[in-house]
């Protein structure tokens, strides 16, 4: 299998074929990101053959575990694909031809597989029409990760995410429309200092109006390579405190009135807490208070000071 760097995906995504489409990310401008910064690119789309060889790989592995499988009939079940998770940043910014051409692949090399996902931009929606969206959702497009982050306009301008709260809504509900399921992640402490539970309240406002089927959350770490922390540096900007952050997950949980799965996802999260909204609200504002009451800024801060050291 071909892929390049670091390979990021949702905790969800644990049980999806993995298959390299892209490399990095097109819009390369957030400024507290420094996912892709390995890479000598900021974007690179992977030729056909080489998506098509990777297919007929794990299409060739999938057969050996199968016959092995003959073999020790009966025990667990028919290993098979049913879902492809499309890596890189935001390989839904490709084209609408190309999307549809990988999708056919996947069903060629993989007639059992159910859907696929990837990681999408808000913008990369905007690009395709209607019907370009329902052909994809035919193909089985669904439950993509869409990085929104905050609905908060104020933090999504300051850290050039290249839209705002309103292009979350107007192309979630194209999304919607055309049959396509996405979730959400959050990033906790993007409002900076002071502005977290306002940050929260907004984006609560904003995910009640759609049909996120996940939102999942991380922790804002501010690594030194990142463009947010020269703002920091120049006096632009300020962290909001580890507590903060946690009050803020809080204030999202208690506003959220849609029915979803809520978790905080991956090691930026020093507090893990999942569970569904709204029939276990009291439980995780329960588990979270308590994060609240035990927790001390130092401990919290000692932990962020870690992750950021091992870079991730
Ligand atoms: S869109 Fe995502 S991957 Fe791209 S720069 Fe922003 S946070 Fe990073």
């Amino acid at each position: 299998m071909h892929y390049t760097g670091t390979i990021w995906r949702p905790p969800y995504e644990a049980g999806s074929l993995l298959l390299e489409v892209t490399a990095g990310c097109t819009h390369h401008r957030c400024k507290f990101c420094t996912l892709y910064r390995e890479l000598p690119f900021p974007f690179r789309m992977s030729p056909l053959e080489t998506v098509e060889a990777d297919l007929l790989e794990a299409q060739t592995a999938m057969r050996s575990l199968r016959e092995g499988e003959l073999l020790l009939r009966g025990l667990g079940e028919r290993p098979q694909i049913k879902r492809v998770f499309l890596t890189g940043g935001n390989p839904f910014a490709l084209e609408f031809r190309r999307l549809r051409r990988i999708g056919e692949l996947v069903r060629q090399y993989f007639p059992e597989c159910e859907t696929i996902g990837c990681f999408a931009r808000v913008t990369d929606v905007a690009h395709k029409s209607g019907e370009e969206l329902e052909q994809l959702a035919r193909l089985g497009y669904n439950g993509i990760s869409i990085g929104v982050e905050t609905g908060d306009d104020k933090a999504l301008a300051f850290m050039d995410k290249g839209y705002e709260a309103a292009d979350i809504l107007r192309e979630t509900k194209r999304l919607e429309e055309a049959g396509i399921g996405y979730h959400f992640l959050y990033l906790a402490g993007i409002a900076g200092a002071g502005r977290g539970k306002e940050a929260a309240k907004r984006s609560a406002a904003l995910f009640n109006q759609t049909h996120a089927g996940i939102i999942g959350s991380s922790m804002l770490t501010v690594f030194p390579d990142s463009r947010l922390q020269g703002e920091i540096q120049a006096g632009n900007w300020r962290e909001a405190g580890e507590l903060e952050k946690l009050e803020e997950l809080r204030a999202l949980v208690e506003e959220l009135s849609i029915p979803v799965w809520f978790a905080t996802l991956g090691s930026s999260n020093a507090v893990f807490v999942e569970g569904r909204l709204l029939e276990e609200r009291q439980r995780l504002l329960g588990e979270l208070d308590h994060a609240l009451a035990k927790g001390s800024e130092g401990a919290l801060r000692s932990y962020r000071e870690d992750f950021t050291a091992a870079g991730w």
